[in-house]
């Protein structure tokens, strides 16, 4: 027996015992679950899976809800709550031996989007549909924001230019510019992510897709006032999986 052998089933052995002396969860599912929990819960369940199989092999993967890269921690916005997780549904073939399209995987990354404070939460097909969903909750109204142009857009930094800052002072609805309020931006259709954090309030920049999904940017370049955007009627979010 080598060494990394012995090493590892001690580990192995003092892994078990320490499963077996823990007290039966009684926390959220640790499985994919549509239920709502609160993020704490929802942690502390992750944690636990991540626990109980730490030197299992062959189970690298939950399926269950973890935070979203996008935004690593709570988010207080006045009297709500922003948490973003996701859940990895993608199909792995390798586990049933036939191509997806055969099986029952749902075959996505899903998002939920939770506040806390309203034990609210809504549950997407991606990222973007369930950050407009929570900005329906805290923000009613945000989809009749004016979208800041395309040529407002500072070609050497990222976020806002000066240029755009200004625009939307004087465009914005005053009860829409507090703390973690969103922009709508006209984007390229490379750059259609709802980014966290970019708004002038420390909210999100929202890609002019949510509200206008058709709208092209013009390759002319024009300093004229822009039209009025038109808007078709508010869209709903993407196949939700459960509320
Ligand atoms: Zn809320
Ligand atoms: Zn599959």
């Amino acid at each position: 027996m080598t060494e990394e052998q012995l090493a590892f089933d001690i580990e192995a052995m003092l892994h078990e015992s320490a499963v077996e002396a823990a007290p039966e969860w009684s926390g959220a599912p640790l499985a994919f679950t549509t239920a709502y929990w609160t993020p704490p819960n929802l942690e502390a369940a992750h944690e636990h899976w991540q626990f109980l199989h730490k030197l299992d092999q062959s189970r690298t993967q939950s399926r269950m809800w973890h935070r979203a890269i996008a935004v690593p921690g709570r988010v207080a916005v006045g009297d709500h709550g922003f948490d973003l997780f996701t859940a990895d549904l993608r199909c792995e073939p390798w586990t049933h031996g036939e191509a997806h399209g055969g099986c029952q995987c749902v075959g996505d990354l899903i998002y939920q989007a939770i506040c806390e404070p309203d034990g609210w939460h809504v549950i997407a097909s991606d990222e973007n549909s369930a950050v407009e969903g929570w900005h329906d909750h805290a923000f009613p109204g945000w989809r009749e924001l004016p979208i800041v142009p395309a040529r407002l857009r500072s070609v050497d930094q990222p976020g806002l230019s000066k240029a755009a800052k200004k625009w939307i002072a004087e465009h914005y609805p005053p009860p829409m510019q507090v703390i973690g309020a969103p922009v709508i931006t006209e984007r390229s259709s490379g750059g259609t992510r709802h980014v966290p954090g970019r708004s002038p309030w420390a909210g999100y920049d929202i890609a002019h897709t949510a509200v206008e999904r058709d709208r092209r940017i013009s390759q002319r370049r024009s300093n004229a006032v822009p039209r009025e955007p038109t808007r078709p009627p508010t869209t709903s979010l993407g196949p939700a999986l459960g509320a």
